[in-house]
């Protein structure tokens, strides 16, 4: 039962649907709930597996033993695969979007639908773009993105999956193609039609020329930055990519993410499935620690920095 969920056409089965279509709209008021246990009877499996069995010592007590169990876990596996989240780019100054207090706890997200079909929308969601630029250009890679790439470097790691859009596991060195964004990049602009990319400046420059959000010139449908948003379409390429990589590791990190979001939240359940041992790195609890061989629940530049060397 637990492997099931491990066979390609039982993941299509379970994902094609939300890859095509989200089922669920983003409502201001579930910000911290998005997650559905109803979804994923492959879940309750391991629950039931792990209560049968051993359930010990899942939690790292603290900070120092948890590195050394994670430590002993990378030089064990042959293929690791990071997935990661808002908590691995908050030390960069990036903040998570969903914290309390965070951005769209006070600025209702702009979905993909109104997106389209409102100019307002377009340049409303184009002003705060601009208005986050100073961060988003400010930002280097931290001790969690420097760890992750050393072991890339090192042959560990053969891609990296991330919800980040802020593009800093490229900048810290992984190739561009080693990086599957499930959510996309918000560094650079495409357009919803054609899919001609654009870069900021160009969209800047035309909103300030005009006092509006540019059109394609290529097909004049809308410019947007390269993101998913609430009620887009799921990227099929980085999801199909991603269901690759969790079906095909020994290692799974989910690092920095509440696991919340659906369907990437599914993958670290996925790749459990598919016999690949999970740790989750996180401050907070997530909605998977009870399925996680490992969990520490540590600030993420603290727990990887070691693996650098700071
Ligand atoms: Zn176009």
């Amino acid at each position: 039962m637990i492997g099931g969920f491990c066979d390609a056409k039982a993941v299509d089965k379970a994902y094609g649907k939300v890859v095509k279509k989200p089922e669920r709209r983003f409502n201001a008021k579930d910000t911290a709930s998005v997650g559905h246990r109803s979804r994923n009877p492959q879940r309750r499996a391991i629950v039931d597996a792990r209560r049968k069995g051993s359930e010990s010592h899942v939690i790292a007590p603290d900070l120092r033993s948890g590195v050394e169990r994670l430590g002993n876990m990378i030089a064990e596996a042959a293929s690791i695969v990071p997935f990661t989240g808002a908590g691995i780019s908050t030390e960069c100054g990036i903040p998570d979007f969903r914290s309390p207090g965070g951005l769209w706890t006070r600025n209702r997200p702009i979905a993909f639908d109104e997106f389209v079909s409102s100019r307002d929308a377009r340049d409303e969601a184009w002003r705060r773009r601009f208005a986050m630029e100073p961060t988003f250009a400010a930002a280097k890679p931290g001790r969690g993105h420097r760890a992750l790439v050393a072991l890339y470097k090192a042959g560990k790691i053969p891609a990296i999956i991330t919800q980040n859009i802020d593009n800093l596991h490229q900048m810290s060195g992984f190739k561009a193609d080693d990086v599957v964004e499930l959510h996309g990049n918000t560094t650079y602009a495409r357009c919803i039609g054609c899919g001609q990319a654009y870069d900021l400046p160009w969209v800047k420059a035309r909103f300030d020329e005009t006092g509006s959000a540019p059109d394609c010139t290529v097909c004049d449908e809308p410019v947007k930055t390269a993101t998913i948003s609430f009620g887009q379409s799921m990227p099929e390429d980085a999801m199909r990519r991603a269901t690759e990589l969790a079906q095909h590791c020994d290692l799974f990190l989910a690092i920095g993410s509440s696991l919340v979001v659906w369907p990437a939240a599914g993958f670290p359940l996925m790749a459990k499935n598919c016999g690949a041992k999970l740790v989750i790195v996180n401050n907070e609890p997530t909605e998977q620690d009870d399925v996680a061989d490992l969990v520490i629940r540590h600030d993420i530049g603290e727990t990887l920095g070691p693996f650098v060397g700071n």
